[in-house]
């Protein structure tokens, strides 16, 4: 099923994301992951794809979205653009086609710098290349990245947000943003985004804290501001693992309610392969998330 067709029917829409295991680890815990995952019958479940790993480990997440879709939830593979040729763009879109994947989350992905401008080789130096190629070839439904902060390498919020607008043209369904800590980022950034005429669904992407030094690196590496009550939770626990999961959980299931309450469209929560955390925050929000779905909000 077409992700575009589920903010149709019903909403809020809730997804979750795993990423591939490296080439190093078998693929049996990840299907397990996979397995314990889908028992919670999330809308959809996403692949992230590996800009930088090896044809091999970029295989994996068609894979694994294939996996998805054998346990009867509606998979989305992640393909991103930066470095590749348009051959191997087409191979990786023919694959997904023929395994009956009907969703792609189309990126530009990240340099080994961070430096979109150096290296680049191939056709496709942003995410709006290769929406506009998908559009124009396939019949998949297509989400992309956004950046409530703005992304890392923007000259400002405001150019961040003209060029996202360039990118739903291009033939965008829905978006689904970086993970935030402060929900009032994500207010300001959708009413903006509105006032420019972005009118596709914007999923709030969330991710439970679970570990203090992981997120410290995560947030650094894609610019998110960590709210002085993140930060007391993460200086207060992260000696003490049980005291930080709960505390995380708490924080992000927190978010996520009042994203809700407030009409989002949408949750990705960014599970880094962590089923009892994720069943855990699940629990948490779903009679929210029924509530709303009866009501058709
Ligand atoms: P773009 O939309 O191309 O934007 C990149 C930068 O270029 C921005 O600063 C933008 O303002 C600017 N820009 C855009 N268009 C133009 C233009 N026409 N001219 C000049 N400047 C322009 N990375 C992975 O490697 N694998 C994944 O699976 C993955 N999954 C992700 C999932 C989500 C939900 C998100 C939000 C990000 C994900 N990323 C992933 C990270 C993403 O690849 C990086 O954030 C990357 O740096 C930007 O990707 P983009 O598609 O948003 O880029």
């Amino acid at each position: 099923m077409h992700i575009k067709k589920m903010f149709l029917e019903k909403k809020p829409v809730v997804s979750f994301e795993v990423f591939p295991p490296n080439l190093q680890k078998s693929l049996d815990s990840i299907n397990k992951t996979l397995g314990k995952l889908a028992e919670l019958q999330p809308d959809f479940i996403s692949v992230s794809y590996p800009t930088l790993g090896s044809s091999d480990e970029k295989s994996r997440t068609i894979s694994l979205a294939s996996y998805i879709k054998q346990l009867k939830v509606e998979p989305m593979a992640h393909l991103t653009c930066i470095n590749s040729t348009k051959q191997e763009i087409d191979d990786q879109l023919s694959r997904i086609k023929d395994l009956g994947i009907e969703n792609v989350l189309a990126l530009r992905g990240n340099t080994p710098s961070g430096k979109a401008e150096v290296n680049v080789r191939g056709p496709y130096q942003y995410a709006v290349d290769l929406i506009t190629e998908i559009r124009a070839n396939h019949q998949f439904s297509i989400g992309a990245g956004c950046y409530p902060e703005g992304h890392l390498e923007a000259q400002s919020r405001t150019q961040d947000l003209a060029y996202l607008k360039q990118k739903v043209e291009a033939g965008v369904d829905f978006l689904i943003t970086q993970l935030f800590f402060d929900n009032n980022d994500f207010y300001n950034f959708v009413q903006e985004a509105r006032q420019l005429g972005i009118k596709v669904p914007i999923m709030a992407g969330i991710m439970p804290v679970v570990n203090g030094k992981q997120i410290v690196k995560i947030a650094t590496k894609c610019g998110a501001r960590l709210t002085d009550k993140f930060t007391k939770i993460i200086d207060r626990y992260q000696d003490n693992k049980q005291a930080l999961r709960d505390a995380g959980i708490a924080y992000a299931s927190e978010q996520i309610i009042d994203l809700l309450s407030s009409g989002c469209d949408g949750i990705h929560i960014y599970t880094m392969n962590r089923p009892q955390t994720t069943r855990r925050l699940f629990n948490n929000i779903k009679s929210v998330v029924e509530a709303l779905k009866i009501r058709g909000k």
